[in-house]
C-alpha cells in the first residue's frame, strides 16, 4: 500500500524522515486540505494493535480527508485548531486518552505546522499504559435501551470513549463492548468534561 505522496516529502525539510519511518508510535502528514499524504509503518502497527485492520488499510490510504472521521462540533472545533496551527505557524501539542476495553492508553499528540502554510505532520506518542483502575471505570453493559438518543443514536466522547446514558440528566458511562468495536449507529461529540479540558473558554480575567 502506498504510504506517501511524493511531492509531500519535500515538506519534510525540517523533520528527519528516517526518524518518522522507525518512530514506535503513529504519525501521520496531510496536505493543508486535510487530506492525508503519509503515513508511516507505525500508524498501521496501531492499527493492527487495535483490531482497525483490514478496515483501516481499506478506508483511510492517501487522499482520505482526515476530517471525514468526525462530525459536528467535534469537526468544527479540530478545524479551528489545525487552522491556528497551520496559518500561525504554531505546533499543537496535547494529550489524549485512547484506551481499550482492558487498557487506559494516554497519548501525546504533536501537530507541527509544515513549510509555507502546505501541511500539518501529526506525532503520537503513547505516555501511559495500564490496567484501568475498576474502581474508577466501572464496566457498564452494552444496553441499547440507556444508551439510544431520539434519533437511535450512541453518543461516545471522540476522546475518553465513554458513553451518554439518557437515563440521567448528565452521566457518561464506560461500556468496554462499545469500545473494542463501536456500533454503526454510534456518533462521536464530546463529553462536558473532555470538552471543558481540551477546550477551553478563554476568559479575560
Ligand atoms: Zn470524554
Amino acid at each position: 500500500m502506498k504510504r506517501l505522496d511524493r511531492p509531500f516529502k519535500k515538506l519534510f525539510r525540517y523533520h528527519n524522515y528516517d526518524f518518522l519511518e522507525k518512530h514506535s508510535g503513529a504519525i501521520y502528514g496531510v496536505w493543508k486540505d486535510f487530506r492525508l499524504a503519509y503515513l508511516n509503518p507505525g500508524w498501521f502497527q496501531f492499527a493492527k494493535e487495535n483490531e482497525g485492520e483490514p478496515q483501516i488499510s481499506e478506508q483511510w490510504g492517501l487522499g482520505r480527508s482526515i476530517m471525514d472521521c468526525v462530525a459536528g462540533e467535534v469537526k468544527a472545533l479540530y478545524l479551528e485548531k489545525l487552522n491556528v496551527c497551520l496559518k500561525s505557524n504554531t505546533v499543537w501539542g496535547h494529550k489524549y486518552e485512547c484506551s481499550s476495553a482492558n487498557v487506559f492508553r494516554l497519548y501525546h499528540q504533536i501537530v507541527y505546522p509544515l513549510p509555507k502554510h502546505e501541511g500539518l505532520l501529526f506525532v503520537n506518542s503513547l505516555v501511559v499504559e495500564r490496567p484501568h483502575d475498576p474502581g474508577r471505570r466501572r464496566e457498564r453493559d452494552a444496553d441499547e435501551s440507556a444508551y439510544l438518543d431520539q434519533n437511535g443514536f450512541i453518543c461516545q466522547c471522540a476522546y475518553c470513549r465513554r458513553v451518554k446514558n439518557f437515563r440521567y440528566a448528565e452521566r457518561w458511562d464506560w461500556v468496554g463492548e462499545w469500545v473494542t468495536r463501536c456500533p454503526g449507529n454510534t456518533s462521536h461529540t464530546f463529553c462536558p468534561s473532555c470538552f471543558g479540558h481540551y477546550f477551553p473558554i478563554e476568559t479575560s480575567d
